[in-house]
């Protein structure tokens, strides 16, 4: 399990509000079709990969809606609350950056 990230400095939050309301209607919508409960109902989380039951998982954007992401079937995944919770507002590309750049300092300090 993967500690806790802190989101960077350099990470900027896209926060236009028009974006994040139209975004935010539109997972609404996704969250009641056929295909969402499809999803659901498979039961696995798609970061870690355990078995959830229906209503442990959450919609999430792999790209979050404030960072620019959209309410797509490409960008919306299935959830447990645990990895959502740590996901923040990374996206996935930042949350493996962070993690090895945490790394690489880690193992920078072993020879000290
Ligand atoms: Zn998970």
């Amino acid at each position: 399990m993967a500690a806790d990230l802190e989101v960077p400095t350099w990470v900027e939050v896209e926060a236009d509000p028009a974006h994040v309301r139209r975004e935010r209607e539109k997972a609404r919508q996704l969250r009641s079709s056929a295909w969402w409960r499809r999803r659901v109902q498979r039961g696995v989380c798609a970061y870690c990969g355990g078995a959830f039951g229906a209503r442990e998982l959450t919609m999430d954007h792999v790209v979050p809606v404030a960072r620019g992401g959209r309410s797509a079937k490409g960008n919306v995944v299935a959830s447990c609350k645990p990895c959502n919770a740590r996901k923040k507002l990374l996206t996935p590309a930042e949350q493996l950056l962070l993690a090895r750049q945490a790394a690489g300092r880690a193992s920078e300090h072993e020879g000290e």
